[in-house]
C-alpha cells in the first residue's frame, strides 16, 4: 500500500496469477486498498463460486476482466471439463451487484475460432451480461505447449465483425498494436471518444462520461474531466 501511495496509484488489479486462486489476499488488499480511496479489478477466468464472488464484491471489488474461452465443449476438452456456465452465472452475478464487467476471448485457430463459437460468445454477452459490455478479441501467439501459428488479423476482423452483427457496442481487437478497434466510438453517433495505440491512450474526449458530440453516457468508471 506504501508503494501504491508513492506511485500515484489510482486502484489495483489483482491478474497474471489467477486470482481466484488467492482468495483470502485478495479480500485483504481489496479492503485496504478501499479504505485508502484506492479502485480494485480483478483479471480472472471467472471460475469462482457465487459466495466466494459475493465476497469480493463486498471487500470492494469494482470491475473484472472475464476470459470466457469458448463454449462447453472447449471448456470439456481444453480446461479440464469445467462449466464454463459457473463462468457466466458469475459475469451475471457481478453484472448485477454493479460491478464493471468486461469479457476477454482469446481467439486460437483450431481451438475456439469457428464461426458458431464466436457467434455464441457474442450473443451471450449481448442477451445475458448488456449490449454495452465490452468484448476484447485478443490475438494468440505460440508459446509453451501450443505451437499453432498465430491467429491471422482476417480472423480477428471477422469476430469483430461477428460482435458487431451481435449488438455488441464495444469490440476490439487485442494484440494488434495500431488496429482501429483500439480506439473507443460513441455507439450513438460514431464520434472517436479515446484514441488508442496498444495500451496507450493518445486522446480522451469523453466528458464526464458522455459523448461530447452527443452527449450520449458512456457506460465505464471515468476520472471526471
Ligand atoms: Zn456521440
Amino acid at each position: 500500500m506504501q508503494l501504491t501511495t508513492e506511485a500515484s496509484c489510482q486502484g489495483t488489479s489483482i491478474s497474471f496469477n489467477e486470482p481466484t486462486l488467492s482468495l483470502e489476499w485478495s479480500l485483504d488488499v481489496f479492503r485496504l486498498a478501499g479504505s485508502r480511496g484506492l479502485y480494485n479489478t480483478l483479471v480472472t477466468n471467472g471460475y469462482m463460486t457465487p459466495e466466494s464472488l459475493s465476497l469480493l464484491i463486498d471487500a470492494g471489488l469494482d470491475a473484472m476482466n472475464v476470459d470466457i474461452k469458448g463454449d462447453a465443449e472447449v471448456g470439456r476438452k481444453y480446461c479440464k471439463t469445467i462449466d464454463v456456465e459457473k463462468v457466466w452465472s458469475a459475469c451475471q452475478l457481478a453484472r448485477s451487484r454493479d460491478v464493471h464487467i468486461e469479457v476477454t476471448t482469446l481467439i486460437i485457430p483450431g481451438v475456439n475460432d469457428s464461426e458458431a463459437t464466436l457467434r455464441s460468445i457474442a450473443r451471450r454477452i449481448a442477451t445475458d451480461l448488456g449490449p454495452d459490455v465490452p468484448w476484447h478479441i485478443a490475438r494468440y501467439c505460440p508459446a509453451y505447449k501450443f505451437s499453432a501459428p498465430a491467429t491471422p488479423v482476417r480472423t480477428l476482423e471477422h469476430a469483430w465483425e461477428i460482435g458487431e452483427e451481435a449488438g455488441l457496442q464495444f469490440v476490439y481487437v487485442g494484440n494488434v498494436p495500431g488496429d482501429p478497434s483500439d480506439n473507443t466510438y460513441c455507439p450513438a453517433c460514431g464520434s472517436v471518444l479515446i484514441r488508442r495505440h496498444g495500451f496507450d491512450i493518445l486522446q480522451n474526449n469523453l466528458r464526464a462520461g458522455c459523448c461530447p458530440d452527443c452527449r450520449y453516457s458512456i457506460v465505464g468508471v471515468w476520472a471526471s474531466v
